[in-house]
């Protein structure tokens, strides 16, 4: 039987950092990234797409709220659901016409994604989530006197505004995702981690001011496809042990016991390495074979276990 492979995206490899974000140079990312997926399904394997949008929403809630004078501002669960747009069409596009060339059939789409979180978690309290641009200290220096955001530090790569990054629950179209994936379809679901949503008193849903990290909520896709492998496509082709100190040493093949050891000792930052190792944790307590981190070019050696990070239980 073909494994099924839930694809994890980074933002950051749509959108990279040095770049600016035209469109041009997003849709050609895209591109490129289709053409590794396309040879992964020549390869045999059946998959499934999610992606992060860091980058994305954070310059669609920033035009919001430079244009404010103009148009009324759009919060930020709207901005999650328009960068789910805007990447999904990206991704779908782009898959069909690989695949048209590659001379394969199989119907792809993209669905708007909600995901459940709960309106007391932590997060609300504590923003940890880097979206948007990177800036450089003296810019953060000036940014300070005239915005209200949470500013950190991102992984050694600038200072970029935080958000609330609350654990996602429950994927609300769970059944939408597994009767299309069931049925044969590609589907692209749960993009930057689905739009935040919590369960109002009366049952209703209600989107909040956060954006869930896309390696959580790929977890959550993949327990509803029965994935067995777990493949996170990200800007750092294996994961690290004192990730960018003089004594940096890469891993190639972890076992979850240590990778919950290396996750206590602080190893993986959070918002960026800490939920991709979580959401290894998680797949593979609850029934996933194997879990990949990886760049972009290297997810199909890692895939015959010649590159990459691999996490087994
Ligand atoms: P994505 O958009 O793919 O989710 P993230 O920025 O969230 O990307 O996560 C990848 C980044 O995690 C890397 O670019 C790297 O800067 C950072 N990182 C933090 N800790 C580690 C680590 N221990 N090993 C490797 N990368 C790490
Ligand atoms: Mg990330």
């Amino acid at each position: 039987m073909n494994k099924r492979v839930l694809v994890a995206l980074g933002g950051n490899a749509i959108l990279r950092h040095k770049e600016r974000g035209t469109a041009e140079e997003q849709f050609e990312n895209v591109r490129r990234t289709c053409k590794h997926l396309v040879r992964l399904i020549q390869d045999g394997y059946r998959l499934a797409i999610t992606h992060g949008n860091g980058p994305q929403v954070g310059d669609i809630l920033l035009k919001n709220e430079r244009s404010m004078d103009a148009l009324p501002s759009m919060p930020l669960d709207i901005c999650v659901a328009q960068s789910q747009g805007m990447l999904g069409y990206m991704l779908q596009q782009s898959m069909q016409s690989e695949m048209k060339k590659a001379g394969i059939n199989t119907p792809v789409v993209s669905l708007i994604t909600q995901t459940i979180v709960d309106k007391n978690d932590i997060a609300f309290k504590n923003p940890s989530k880097p979206i948007g641009p990177f800036y450089s200290a003296s810019e953060i220096g000036k940014l300070r006197k005239e915005v209200k955001w949470t500013i950190m530090e991102d992984s050694g790569r600038g200072f970029r505004r935080v958000v609330p990054s609350p654990k996602p629950k429950e994927v609300v179209e769970r059944d939408a995702i597994k009767t299309l994936f069931e049925s044969g379809v590609i589907v692209i679901a749960a993009g930057g981690g689905g739009v935040p949503v919590i369960i109002k008193d009366g049952g209703n849903l209600k989107g909040v001011v956060a954006v869930v990290d896309k390696d959580l909520g790929a977890q959550i896709f993949a327990s509803i496809i029965e994935a067995q492998i777990l493949l996170m496509l990200t800007d750092v082709s294996k994961v690290s042990l004192n990730y960018g100190e003089p004594n940096q040493v890469d891993l190639d093949v972890i076992t979850i016991t240590e990778a919950r050891q290396y996750l206590q000792e602080g190893h993986f930052a959070p918002g960026s390495m800490g939920p991709k190792v979580e959401a290894a944790v998680k797949f593979l307590t609850s029934g996933g074979e194997r879990v990949i981190i990886t760049s972009l070019e290297m997810g199909r050696k890692a895939l015959e276990s010649k590159a990459g990070t691999t996490i087994m239980s």
